[in-house]
């Protein structure tokens, strides 16, 4: 009776676990790629996740909220994000990521040579140092692989930043391309103007179905020429509800507007998730 017992609750476990190892092993081979814009409010943080591979570009401003989110489309048993991107060394886009590298294993992190002289940034690169993480130059021609064979590709800046402590960190603001079969998102961090004339005037591709406003649709980026050059579609505009800032400026707005191009706002819908099927060759919005 009593190995009888022993017997079943053997196999009870067996069971268990195997039920647990199906459901991982299904995950993992989703092909489904997830491109979210999560509502951080006056700040950036865009989780690409495809299967167990996950890339955070910018963690918003509050660790707390951020670790929240990641965890409602991060796995579980998923401990491991493997490559960060900070677009610019700004509170709004890096103050989230310390909490995240002190919780999750992060292999590598993208960053231009921009410093900055704030708490956060100083201790952000402590605990890369600390936790050993690889630390990779972003600049034109690095890019990132998903096993799907989707491409996130840096387009800017061009070359090294250097000794640039001080100067307007927005300008270095890091410019990636997600390609994902014939669906591509144009993600601009907070790069200004001035910047989109330096690539509209090189020879680069940014032509995208998907726009990431850049600076939380801040009037100083988004011009009429560059929406010429991109001809998005849709346009995704993280931003946080009632901000100092003023953002999105109506200026920006009724540029996007006159391209006809949709707008979907983080203070007014929450986390926007697009969802990307390779066999329908699509990225759509997820209901909200
Ligand atoms: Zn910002």
């Amino acid at each position: 009776m009593r190995n009888r017992k022993i017997f079943f609750s053997i196999l009870g476990g067996i069971f268990a676990l195997a039920i647990i190892l199906s459901v991982i092993i299904l995950h993992s081979r989703d092909e489904v790629l997830r491109v979210i814009f999560l509502d951080v409010g006056q700040g950036d943080a865009i989780l690409i996740s495809q299967g167990s591979q996950q890339v955070l570009i910018d963690g918003g401003k509050d660790g707390k909220l951020l670790l929240e989110k990641l965890g409602k489309y991060i796995p579980f048993w998923d401990r491991k994000i493997e490559n960060i991107i900070e677009t610019h060394p700004d509170q709004d886009h890096i103050g989230g990521l310390v909490e995240v590298l002190q919780t999750y294993e992060v292999e590598s992190v993208l960053e231009t040579k921009m410093q900055s002289d704030s708490q956060t940034f100083k201790k952000l690169e402590e605990i890369i140092a600390k936790n050993k993480v690889e630390k990779v130059e972003a600049k034109k021609d690095v890019s990132l692989k998903f096993s799907n064979g989707a491409t996130l590709q840096i387009l800017y800046p061009f070359d090294s930043v250097m000794d640039v402590n001080g100067k307007d960190t927005n300008m270095y603001s890091v410019l990636a391309k997600l390609i994902v079969g014939e669906n591509k998102f144009l993600l601009t961090g907070d790069l200004p103007t001035t910047q989109e004339n330096e690539l509209l005037s090189g020879d680069i591709d940014v032509s995208a179905q998907f726009l990431k406003v850049a600076h939380h649709g801040s009037k100083y980026a988004t011009s009429n020429e560059f929406l010429d050059k991109v001809k998005p579609t849709e346009a995704i505009i993280s931003v946080g509800k009632n901000n100092s800032y003023g953002h999105p400026n109506p200026e920006t707005l009724q540029r996007l507007t006159a391209h006809r191009i949709n707008i979907h706002r983080t203070d007014e819908s929450g986390d926007l998730v697009y969802e990307c099927f390779q066999l329908t060759n699509k990225c759509v919005l997820k209901a909200l």
